[in-house]
């Protein structure tokens, strides 16, 4: 990278690698703040994860289809981007369940996180057995984990394995790992506490019991919160998630944006355009700026999981239900390549139709590439079997998307934390105006990429 130099009253410039959301609010931010930016795009659409498209009739998310509630960020951008009218919540009140054992059970109160916050109420649930329950007992009087030897910070450790030792493996296998897990398509043997799960090592840290820790945090917010402690915790916006995207391009009509723009690093470090096709450098177009904000994903040291989802439009005359369900969770143990079966239409209002349930089937996790190797046809029947003992379908859709995002979740394995900031000290090793932000460091989730970028800018904008 090499200063813009020039006239001395010229704006100071900005480029941007990638246009996923990440990349896009560092630009919106820029330009806020009197900057030119350019962004460099390499496929031809913006968007990067956040995208939609038809299914049958209907424009639906394809990607992400929900932005957390209580995470200011995304709430915040939204809010300066004029959405705060399109801001929508699930259905109100709509279970979840878990699929165990050929059952379903209701997803059971007083969890975060599938943590238990109070052993009590989950001997009303039929997911747990009296052996598991006794099991995680143990949790309240177990000694804490030792401090390792760095000044009492203790050492990062897989969730998984945090939780066996405290809490037992049916309540990891059956609970936490469908939940903390399954967000991201992890495994939980192998993600983060201290990255992925920061609640749960406060809690440890800080209660020595993570059922204790988690029911405490429970506690907080309910008292700063108060009522609205029952708030719901996800958002969406009625035109679909996309809408930032769209709105955010809006408001970047001043910016220099360009798709079909791969950026490759020169065998120096250095960024820089200019590749055919096949990803050979044509033109060594060194990209000059005064900072530069990579959110390409790391070339090396993080390692990605595969989602494809199938997505169906199912004319109700074919279900034997409508279900009064946000979505069932498939978890590891049960060895589907199933992990999820979400009711858009009866989770949110905007996807709700009389007609018509919208229904789709996620497949594939970190360690779990099956639904890779098969073609859509075979996919689809694959998923539709392994759903059938609760949702059987009597006739065929009327519409079927299939997407495969393929290394598309990084996963947080541990020493997520120690990597990241190895990766940052290079960057800027290499260039101090270059900072490196976007999903594989500060948090998956679109709030935690917003912030992301949004703390990259403002450290640039820093004298
Ligand atoms: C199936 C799925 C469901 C999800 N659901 C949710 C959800 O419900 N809620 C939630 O909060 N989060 C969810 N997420 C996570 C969230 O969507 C992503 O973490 C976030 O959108 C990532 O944004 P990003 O800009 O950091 O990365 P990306 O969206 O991956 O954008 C990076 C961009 O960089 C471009 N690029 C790559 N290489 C180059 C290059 N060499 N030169 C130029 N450009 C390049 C890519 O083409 C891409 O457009 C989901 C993710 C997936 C895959």
């Amino acid at each position: 990278m090499s200063a813009g130099g020039g006239a001395p009253n010229r704006s100071p410039h900005a480029v941007v690698i990638g246009g996923g959301v990440t990349g896009l609010v560092a630009a919106y931010e820029f330009l806020q703040a009197g900057w030119s930016v350019t962004v460099h795009e390499a496929s031809d659409r913006w968007g990067g994860k956040i995208w939609s498209s038809p299914v049958g009739d209907r424009m639906v998310d394809a990607g992400p289809d929900s932005i957390l509630f209580r995470a200011e960020a995304g709430i915040e951008l939204c809010r300066r981007l004029g959405l705060e009218a399109e801001m929508t919540h699930p259905v109100s009140k709509v279970p979840a369940y878990l699929y165990v054992d050929g059952l379903l059970h209701e997803l059971p109160a007083g969890t975060m996180f599938g943590v238990p916050t109070d052993l009590s109420l989950l001997e009303t649930s039929s997911l747990i057995s009296r052996a598991g329950l006794e099991r995680a007992a143990r949790d309240l009087t177990l000694a804490p984990p030792a401090p390792n030897a760095r000044g009492g910070a203790r050492a990062d450790m897989s969730i998984g394995s945090l939780c066996r030792e405290r809490l037992g493996d049916e309540i990891t296998d059956k609970l936490i790992d469908p939940l903390l897990g399954g967000i991201n398509a992890s495994d939980l043997d192998r993600l983060s506490l201290r990255a992925a799960a920061p609640q749960l090592a406060a809690a440890i840290d800080n209660h020595g019991s993570l059922i204790r820790g988690m029911a405490a945090v429970r506690e907080q917010a309910g008292a700063t919160l108060g009522s609205a402690a029952d708030r719901p915790v996800f958002f969406s916006l009625t035109g679909g998630v996309v809408r930032v995207i769209e709105r955010l391009l809006e408001e970047l009509a001043q910016a220099d944006l360009r798709l079909y723009s791969p950026v490759v690093d020169l065998p120096d470090g250095s960024p820089a355009t200019g590749v055919d096709r096949a990803g050979a450098i044509v033109a060594e177009d060194r990209l000059q700026a005064d900072a530069i904000i990579d959110t390409r994903p790391p070339r090396h040291g993080i390692n990605y999981a595969s989602v494809s989802q199938v997505t169906m439009a199912v004319p109700v005359t074919v279900l034997d239900e409508v279900m009064d369900t946000s979505g069932i969770l498939f978890p590891r143990i049960g060895g589907t390549m199933l992990t999820a079966c979400t009711w858009f239409s009866s989770k949110w209002p905007h996807y709700a139709d009389p007609d018509t349930a919208l229904i789709r089937l996620t497949s594939g996790r970190y360690g779990d590439d099956r639904a890779n190797r098969l073609d859509d046809d075979t996919l689809v029947s694959t998923l539709r079997d392994e759903v059938s003992p609760v949702v059987p379908l009597h006739g065929d859709p009327a519409a079927v998307r299939v997407h495969r995002w393929r290394d598309a979740l990084p996963q947080y394995e541990p020493g997520h934390l120690d990597r990241v900031a190895r990766l940052r000290a290079e960057a800027a090793e290499r260039d101090p105006r270059l900072r490196l932000a976007g999903a594989a460091y500060d948090g998956i989730g679109i709030p935690a990429c917003i912030g992301s970028a949004q703390r990259a800018v403002r450290e640039l904008l820093e004298p």
